[in-house]
């Protein structure tokens, strides 16, 4: 077999548990069907969210938490091993809602997901324009567009579904503006429901966000854009009627439940890891540790 456990999809979920089975010794190998690292993890906002965002279930909520947790000591690893500077800031959160005080949750954090592709880029090499359409048991392991390995980690995000013979998965775009403002202009991030403005450490600046069920559309909606640039204006002043500098979109990976896709899949040679929909940026290092002491110590027992 050519390595130990084959990963689809250079997602934030995919390059997280390959990174982690790196750390245990295993042999990993990373398949993407395009550029790596493009897709809802460069799209995110990147809000560490557990208390102000909803989950399906309690499980999922402690696993936020938890993740939460987890989050300085991994952002400090992953930019030691990699040199690379990673954006994270225990900024908080301020709720506000009309007709109430503001509440803030200190705890809160927010992350620029691109900083940790960037670093999980460099220390993990990804075999690109590989598309796995199915998986094929072979004796001692799994098999996916030619290449083989003794387990696999599905992490395709949103098109995770279409791999013949799994859970289905579906897409929930969501679109985001950003503008320049002065570097600590905002403070915490600032949330109303779905409406949420975060800072990265240069000012720039994210409003979010849409959540639309049109399927894998990549063109923008003017329509949306407007209704967010409104949306946000009135959660910072600061930005009303400044025009908007860059607009993107990116789909969220969703399943019909609501639950995620993550675990073992039939036999045990598969690990499932998609479906964390809003919150897999937060989520990333919990579901990699989970994944990764479970396939190892199912890599042992061979
Ligand atoms: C607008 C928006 C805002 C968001 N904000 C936040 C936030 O503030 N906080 C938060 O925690 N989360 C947020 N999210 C959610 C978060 O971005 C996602 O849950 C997370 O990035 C999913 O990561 P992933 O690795 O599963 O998927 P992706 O990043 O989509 O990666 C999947 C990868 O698999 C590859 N692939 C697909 N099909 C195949 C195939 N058949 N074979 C090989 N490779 C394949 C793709 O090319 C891609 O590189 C947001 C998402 C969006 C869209």
């Amino acid at each position: 077999l050519d390595t130990d456990v084959l990963i689809v999809g250079g997602g934030l979920i995919g390059l997280s548990i390959a990174w982690e089975l790196r750390r245990k010794g295993w042999r990993t190998a990373v398949l993407d069907r395009s550029t790596p690292g493009r897709e809802a993890s460069w799209a995110g906002a990147g809000m560490l969210s557990p208390y102000a965002e909803s989950f399906p279930s309690p499980f999922w909520r402690s696993e936020a938490e938890r993740a939460l947790a987890l989050y300085p000591d991994w952002v400090e690893a992953l930019a030691r091993e990699s040199g690379v500077a990673i954006d994270f800031e225990r900024s908080g959160t301020l709720e506000i809602r009309p007709g109430r005080p503001p509440e803030l949750i200190p705890q809160e954090a927010r992350v620029n997901p691109r900083t940790l592709l960037q670093a999980l880029l460099k220390i993990q090499p990804v075999e690109h324009g590989v598309s796995v359409d199915s998986l094929r048991m072979i004796p001692g392991g799994v098999e996916a567009a030619g290449r083989s390995g003794r387990r696999i980690v599905i992490g395709a995000g949103a098109w995770s579904g279409s791999i013949a013979g799994l859970p289905p998965s579906e897409p929930v775009r969501g679109h985001l503006i950003g503008y320049s403002m002065p570097p600590a202009s905002l403070g915490p991030t600032r949330r109303d429901g779905h409406t949420y403005i975060l800072q990265r450490a240069n000012g720039w600046t994210i409003v979010g966000s849409t959540e639309e069920r049109v399927g894998f559309e990549r063109s923008l909606d003017r329509d949306a854009l407007r209704d967010l640039a409104a949306r946000g204006g009135q959660l910072w002043p600061q930005l009303r009627g400044k025009e908007i500098e860059e607009a993107w979109c990116g789909f969220r990976p969703a399943t019909p439940s609501g639950l995620p896709a993550d675990g073992w899949h039939a036999d045990g040679r598969v690990w499932l890891a998609y479906g964390h929909f809003r919150n897999g940026i937060l989520l990333a290092p919990a579901v990699a540790q989970r994944a990764a002491d479970a396939i190892s110590s199912s890599l042992e027992k061979d």
